[in-house]
């Protein structure tokens, strides 16, 4: 799979993710997917809006309990459902899904393979000290595994 995102469109989640540091931020991607390869259209930033009591107590992992907004993230669904709606509206759909990782490097953590699905790209953004160090997309293979993007490939803007 290849995303195509341009340097602007990840210029926007580098300034969110600085932004929210130390916390983690999230948005949405609408764009197009042809074939094997998913364009980005439009980048919106999301609120992060994580609350530790969604988990329950049916926890894989007690130290689940502990996590706070600077290791999980939760986008609204009705953020989803607007956005959903925004692509129905300007012929797009829901792409993929970024978030940051404030103090870690820019790998899926088990969580987010937990909660991620096939169709999607999952971007990651990795924020050392208050500032973006790297930008790697994921996609979950046919084993439900993440893959690194094969490609990003940064469009160029008119
Ligand atoms: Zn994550």
């Amino acid at each position: 799979m290849t995303i195509a995102i341009s340097q602007d469109q990840i210029q926007i989640i580098v300034d969110r993710a600085e932004n929210i540091y130390p916390e983690e931020c999230c948005g949405i991607l609408l764009g197009t997917i042809s074939g094997s390869l998913k364009t980005v259209v439009e980048v919106i930033p999301t609120a992060n809006v994580w609350v530790k009591s969604e988990l329950g107590d049916d926890l894989a992992d007690p130290t689940e309990i502990s996590r706070t907004k600077t290791s999980r993230y939760t986008i609204d669904p009705q953020d989803i459902f607007q956005a959903t709606k925004r692509g129905r509206y300007l012929e797009l759909e829901i792409v993929g899904f970024f978030h940051s990782h404030p103090d870690n490097p820019a790998v899926p953590s088990i969580c987010d393979r937990d909660l991620a699905w096939h169709v999607y790209s999952y971007p990651i953004v990795s924020v050392m000290q208050g500032k973006v160090n790297d930008f790697k997309s994921w996609v979950l293979d046919d084993l439900g595994i993440f893959q690194q993007e094969e490609e990003i490939s940064f469009l160029k803007l008119p």
